[in-house]
């Protein structure tokens, strides 16, 4: 499609929404930190009060191939983080775990020796797995724990994750002359992604269902957008769950991305090392020719890239825009929220 009709149909889009524009349906695709700052962006575009429900929805369907058991917890970091950082409990320097933590019983774990030592759990999270450990094993599936645990921090937004299903992202290196698969915290956290990553694989994804909800969500949006969230761990995590790229494909809503890279460089963390490992060149450009067109590609999934001032992206069927992207405040990032949601044909006048 040439730019001129997806500009109309964009435009065409926001049209025929207007009569909606009391209530907006918005379906966020996010990993942790970077999808956790763009929800409160999202949220902020959207006039949502900083707590509990507005006149617009919002569904994050959030990555949970970061989960992994350790000491016999669940832990879920990308949810944790979407909670805690909207519902107003987040350490906000360190980006993820609680404010006002403390680490007794990881120090009483390392008194004993006991493994995993390199991934730091605090007394006050410790309280949120234990509670999802429980009720996972009483029978509840994730999606029912995270709405209960969302009973106390009312993130405003509804956090739903991507399946049900034990998906676990894992990372090939090598090691003494051998390839072996290790899971991706141990290869994010543990190692700081230093070993090459030959191949990065959600386990467990193909054969996974979305949870309740998540297809719905992106069927009936007024828009769907791609937090500039972990284009591989993160963003494809959600992707690689059956039936959530058809749905995107099909959806009546624009689909707009928001680039992670800027300037060649992610900005926080080692995104280029996960998207070395999936040949894709470090660059806004390369990441939305990645996600592709949902119009001029056979598995493309977007109407809409914004990359920031002074990065350009050609992606072949897709309007693209470049506007500051570095979520330093709510409101800048509610800028951005803003762009997104607009490109998207979701326009709130
Ligand atoms: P994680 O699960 O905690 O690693 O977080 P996400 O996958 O949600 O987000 C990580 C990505 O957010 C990284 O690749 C960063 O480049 C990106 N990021 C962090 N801060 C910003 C920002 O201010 N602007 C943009 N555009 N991207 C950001
Ligand atoms: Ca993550």
């Amino acid at each position: 499609m040439d730019r001129r009709v997806l500009e109309f149909h964009v435009l065409a889009l926001s049209f025929g929404r207007e009569a909606n524009l009391a209530s907006v349906k918005v379906a966020v695709i996010v990993g942790g930190v970077g999808g956790a700052r763009f929800l409160l962006g999202v949220k902020k575009a959207l006039d949502l009060p900083a707590v509990g429900e507005g006149e617009h929805e919002v569904t994050a369907l959030v990555n949970t191939g970061d989960d992994v058991w350790l000491h016999g917890l669940r832990i879920c970091p990308d949810l944790d983080t979407c909670m805690y950082t909207l519902g107003g409990g987040i350490d906000s320097e360190r980006g993820w775990g609680r404010a006002g933590e403390t680490w007794t019983v990881k120090e009483e774990l390392a008194s004993y020796g006991a493994d995993p030592d390199w991934f730091s759990l605090g007394d006050k999270d410790i309280a949120t797995h234990l509670i999802r450990s429980r009720m996972l094993r009483a029978g509840y599936p994730l999606s029912a724990v995270t709405e209960a645990l969302c009973d106390r921090w009312r993130p405003g937004v509804r956090l739903l994750p991507m399946t049900d299903d034990r998906v676990e992202t894992h990372v090939v290196i090598s090691e003494d002359g051998e390839r072996k698969a290790i899971h991706f915290q141990e290869w994010w956290v543990r190692h700081r992604a230093e070993p090459t990553a030959h191949k990065i694989v959600p386990v467990g994804a193909e054969e996974s269902t979305p949870a309740p909800g998540v297809l719905d969500a992106i069927e009936k949006a007024d828009a769907v957008l791609l937090a500039p969230s972990n284009p591989v761990v993160s963003v494809g995590s959600v992707l690689a769950v059956p039936g959530v790229r058809d749905a995107l494909r099909k959806t009546g809503a624009g689909v707009v991305g928001v680039s992670p890279i800027i300037g060649g460089k992610p900005l926080r963390g080692m995104a280029d090392k996960c998207l070395e490992a999936i040949g894709v060149d470090t660059t806004a450009a390369a990441v939305g020719v990645h996600y592709g067109s949902r119009h001029d590609s056979e598995t493309g999934i977007l109407d809409g890239w914004l990359v920031h001032t002074g990065d350009t992206a050609h992606v072949p069927g897709v309007a693209s825009r470049a506007l500051p992207l570095i979520m330093s405040d709510v409101d800048a990032t509610a800028e951005i929220a803003r762009a997104a949601l607009s490109l998207a044909g979701a326009d709130l006048g």
